[in-house]
């Protein structure tokens, strides 16, 4: 941290939902810290729940997992893979770095349970809105971050996301000139009929804006053609902001182009200027980023994978295992094509004919027993076929639960989450028995793993020790191991403290792993994820 007060960026967003303020947030924050300054970026959900831990993949997309283990809205993915802020442990982000409605009544509704309010009518304005202003300013604490990045989720306008809207006027009020900026993004329609770029939406979404109170520094415009001048200098009239502050974010073809595209208009420094920081003399360092663009845009090789989950219809359910693919494929110059196949469509019958073109085979987390005899099917192939395997998770425990049927001839093998079974290879751990609330209780965030030298997976790593975050309420069964290791799967990842298995590997297989823990989570730009990047390799080895 170089400065004496953290400084802070509010980004807010009009017009439509989904315009990608997740990504400029970050994009910020990446050029931010280019040029020196120390960023986190967090994110404040309008909805009721107190997390997304509990919502069906279907609602929000994925549920992103913190080091502290904190379930979160997949922004914090892009977020951390923007900024990669794993170099040291305690800037991570956190369960500081997202916050919703739900999280905010919650602790207001204790406070007046316990008392705490001494009497006092407890209201909207000053109550909810003095426990979002103090989530905000929470992160400031850690004394760490130059500048704090609150992205507010929803579109402005909305009746559920006012109190924080209330909030950002408080606070920018409260702290002053130039010590805040915010940022506004919106939605430049393009009309196919006459051939306009339409900006009165924008302009509408700024009123909205002022009418609470809040005027913005900044307006990023989504759009699918290029912005004329003249189009900004209007938009820039009409809504009180430079038009050197419009910003243009036209579609590119890769998500990790956005900081640069934002660098080529002086994003950066008109950010740094609203705040009253010095830009640092010259160019930011941004080659390893252009470097990795280049690579994304101009792959020598490409390979198709099979994802094989049952959220398939939405990609984002599986947000953070797809951008992984996207790193590990820079690394391997080659573009890795994802197939999402629908595992409660997969059957003995039909799963050569859809999975026998993959290079290889991801078999997806998930809950439940919807679409798991699929994934099995899926297990087996690849077992049998030789086709390099990765199981995340559900996956890692359908390899266990294939094997179990398979090879060691136990038919009615599965794990206790699917029903009763004579052989729960994989079953609940005493500490879980009992515990019936569904929100924030099973096994989540890092754990340590300690790998067997000489396994397929500790050479990905290059290490032995490592720390892996998870999300699952089961676990391998210890009682069945020894068979296990007898017939050829090996565990080759223990957690050294509960002795639990981490990683499971066939040493006969050409590249079959599978992991507890979501490695998905841990994947940036700068550290694409060695197990990805190693079965990415796989596959293209295989293949050829
Ligand atoms: N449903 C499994 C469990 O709870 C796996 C969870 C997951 O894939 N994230 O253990």
């Amino acid at each position: 941290m170089k400065l004496a007060k953290p400084k802070y960026i509010f980004v807010t967003g009009g017009v439509a939902s989904s315009l990608g303020k997740g990504i400029i947030s970050a994009s910020i924050a990446r050029l931010l810290q280019a040029r020196g300054y120390s960023v986190t970026i967090q994110k404040l959900d309008p909805y009721i729940n107190v997390d997304p831990g509990t919502l069906n993949p279907y609602e929000h997309g994925e549920c992103y997992v913190t080091e502290d283990g904190t379930e979160t809205d997949l922004d914090l993915g892009h977020y951390e893979r923007f900024t990669s802020i794993h170099t040291t442990e305690a800037i991570t982000t956190s369960k500081a770095n997202n916050v919703t409605t739900g999280k905010i009544y919650k602790s207001v509704i204790e406070k007046e349970r316990k008392g705490e309010f001494l009497g006092k009518t407890v209201q909207v304005i000053p109550h909810i809105t003095d426990e979002i202003k103090r989530r905000i300013q929470l992160l400031s604490q850690q004394k760490v971050y130059d500048i704090i990045i609150t992205e507010i989720g929803g579109t402005v306008g909305d009746i559920e996301s006012l109190p924080f809207i209330e909030s950002v006027r408080q606070l920018r009020y409260s702290l002053g000139y130039r010590n805040t900026a915010l940022v506004h993004l919106t939605l430049i329609p393009y009309m196919a009929a006459s051939g306009e770029l339409k900006t009165k939406p924008t302009q509408h979404s700024v009123k909205a804006l002022l009418e609470n109170g809040l005027q913005p520094d900044i307006l990023v415009l989504r759009t699918e053609h290029p912005l004329t001048p003249n189009l900004k200098r209007k938009v820039a009239l009409f809504c009180n902001v430079d038009a050197s502050a419009v910003m243009e974010s036209i579609d590119v073809p890769t998500i990790y182009e956005v900081p640069l595209k934002m660098h080529e208009q002086h994003l950066d420094e008109v950010v740094l200027d609203k705040l009253g920081l010095p830009a640092e003399e010259g160019e930011p360092n941004l080659d390893s980023l252009r470097d990795f663009v280049h690579k994304i845009k101009h792959p020598s090789d490409r390979i198709d994978i099979a994802l094989v989950g049952k959220y398939t219809e939405l990609p984002d359910a599986y947000k953070s295992i797809s951008e992984s693919f996207i790193h590990a494929g820079a690394v391997n110059d080659c573009k890795v094509k994802l197939h999402y196949v629908n595992s409660e469509k997969i059957d003995a019958s039909n799963v050569a004919e859809k999975l026998g073109t993959m290079a290889g085979i991801l078999v997806a987390p998930g809950f439940g027993n919807r679409g798991i005899e699929g994934k099995i099917e899926a297990v087996r192939f690849a077992r049998e076929q030789g086709i390099p395997f990765l199981g995340i998770c559900l996956g890692m425990q359908c390899a266990v639960i294939e094997f179990a049927r398979h090879v060691l001839g136990l038919q009615d093998a599965n794990s206790s989450e699917m029903g009763q079974t004579a052989h729960p290879v994989i079953d609940l751990m005493e500490e879980q028995k009992g515990i019936t609330a569904k929100g924030g209780t099973m096994r989540l965030g890092a754990y340590p793993c300690q790998l067997k030298a000489g396994s397929k997976v500790a050479a990905a790593y290059g290490s032995e020790q490592i720390m892996e975050r998870h999300r699952h309420r089961y676990e391998f069964n210890n009682d069945y191991l020894a068979d296990f290791e007898a017939a050829g799967m090996q565990a080759v990842g223990t957690n050294p403290e509960t002795n639990l298995v981490e990683v499971v590997e066939i040493p006969s297989h050409p590249w079959f792993v599978g992991t507890q823990y979501h490695p998905e989570y841990k994947s940036t730009v700068e550290r694409p994820h060695p197990l990805f990047v190693a079965f990415v390799k796989a596959a293209l080895e295989n293949r050829k």
